[in-house]
């Protein structure tokens, strides 16, 4: 009995999966595409119902391609949607946002200097290459081939493994598995220590796609540089014993080439069960630099408001290097990457895309679409800073360790380097008794008494890392002056 229930489960599933390879699937895309479908390809396509703009359409697979081939898109260009109804329903009535935006109350202020700052100087650049190129080597991770389940297996593994090398036991990952693909996305999940039911989301898609053939879909801008770069912004907040007060999640999503799959099921299910996410940031494609500004916010299917909340961010953080990045916006299109799930249910989404669009990487969605053709994630990094200073100021920080202020009076230096730590306290007419040297939990690395007011002391071998250094001053209160110092080798 067990085995027929079993059997007769797998049939089921397959005929779901392979409805969608080979059979007609039911979709919601731009009306104006589906007209020109219509008229190109009427075998392949059929308009069960529009609404304003859009229309629910029935289509086959070859009409998916056409659809492809037609218009200059990224991402499928249509939303995979589960029945007719389903399809006919999402068009006609889209879930109110101004509902769902009330119950988030994200405050858009920009508070974590202090965590931010030394947080961008700990991204590196060779991570994100190195991690591109490792998704690359999968050869392709199109939803319904092996080694594309496989790479959302491996990817779970990897972040459990870098989660805990920092030790981190307030970090879960697991799969998410899906009802129309084979394939699960990957949720990393960063419990909030003050306000664990609010969500904070970044995301990717993992899947890869190619017209020249699915079993050659390298997929390095498209988008192993997206997880690529969630994945070194995620890495910074755990170097830095980043505990935010909200709930972070950090998601690769399966099957996003073939209509938003992965993302838009999860989306549907948060939605469903009332999770109050404050914002979603996307991140699909950030390897190819073909603008002349750095990041093109995409204004289309994006919410306004954390879109400018996004600007401002960089107009904090990032106008002067080493850590510049310009901006401009752009459009993209109808379904044009897993943000669209989330503003789809009434959540803010924003979408910061590597170009203008139309001047982005033209050898996405082909075997062309390597990581030597840039050979290098220098543009990516930019998105990581991004990302992190979203997660960082929307999700806030909660650890008091990383509260200590880096400003200090200008006659104070204190300063790293090479091993050496410098201090020079004669200009603020200061009498030093003592200093000590803790790592950003907590742990003391180095204690010296009998100091002068002004040295340089040799430290013990410090990893990279965030540190801080303490100062017992011979002031009548006995206070102390603490700073917080970036160790990287
Ligand atoms: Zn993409």
């Amino acid at each position: 009995m067990k085995y027929f229930y079993t059997l007769l489960a797998c049939l089921l599933f397959s005929v779901n999966i392979w409805a969608q390879d080979q059979h007609p699937f039911y979709a919601t895309m731009a009306l104006h595409h589906a007209e020109a479908l219509v008229k190109d390809a009427p075998n392949d396509i059929e308009i069960l119902s529009t609404y304003r703009n859009e229309a629910a359409v029935l289509m086959t697979p070859t009409g998916s391609h056409k659809l492809h081939d037609r218009i200059l898109t990224h991402g499928p260009g249509y939303i995979f949607r589960n029945s007719k109804e389903e399809a006919i329903t999402s068009i006609q009535n889209p879930p109110t946002k101004t509902a769902r935006n009330a119950r988030a109350a994200l405050d858009f202020t920009i508070t974590e200097d202090v965590t931010v700052i030394p947080t961008l100087a700990l991204i590196q650049t060779q991570n994100i290459a190195d991690h591109i190129i490792e998704l690359e080597n999968y050869g392709t991770r199109y939803h319904n081939r092996a080694s594309g389940t496989q790479a959302a297996i491996d990817l779970k593994e990897k972040w459990e493994a870098m989660a805990a090398s920092y030790g981190r036991t307030d970090v879960s990952v697991r799969l998410y598995e899906h009802t129309n693909t084979e394939m699960p996305s990957v949720i990393l999940t960063i419990t909030g220590a003050e306000f664990p039911d609010e969500y904070v989301i970044t995301g990717g898609h993992l899947d890869s796609t190619s017209n020249q053939g699915n079993n050659n879909a390298p997929g390095a801008d498209d988008d192993a540089s997206g997880i690529a770069t969630i994945t070194e912004a995620t890495r910074a907040l755990f170097e830095i014993d980043f505990v935010p007060k909200r709930t972070i999640e950090v998601m690769a999503y399966a099957a996003e080439e073939i209509g938003l799959v992965g993302s838009n099921e999860i989306a549907s299910e948060y939605a469903a069960n009332n999770i109050n996410v404050v914002a979603v940031s996307q991140f699909d494609m950030t390897l190819f630099n073909g603008s002349s500004n750095d990041v093109s916010f995409i204004t289309d299917f994006t919410s306004g408001e954390l879109t400018s909340y996004m600007m401002s961010l960089l107009d904090h953080y990032n106008t002067s290097e080493p850590h510049q990045v310009t901006y401009s916006t752009s459009v993209c299109n109808y379904g044009c990457s897993d943000h669209a799930s989330w503003t789809g249910q009434g959540y803010m989404a924003a979408f910061p895309f590597e170009a203008n669009f139309g001047q982005h990487n033209s050898n996405i969605h082909s075997t062309g679409d390597v990581f030597s053709l840039t050979n290098t994630a220098t543009h990516a990094t930019k998105f990581a800073k991004l990302c992190a200073e979203f997660l960082i100021e929307v999700a806030k920080n909660d650890n008091t360790a990383l509260a200590v202020n880096d400003v200090i009076a200008p006659s104070i230096f204190i300063t790293i380097q090479d091993g050496v730590l410098s201090y020079d306290f004669t200009a603020a007419q200061k009498e030093i008794t003592g200093i000590h040297l803790h790592d950003i939990r907590g742990k003391e690395v180095m204690v010296v008494t009998n100091v002068s007011e002004r040295d340089q002391i040799t430290t013990p071998v410090l990893s990279t890392g965030v540190y801080i250094a303490s100062f017992t001053t011979e002031d009548t209160n006995s206070s102390t002056i603490a700073k917080k110092l970036i160790v990287s080798n």
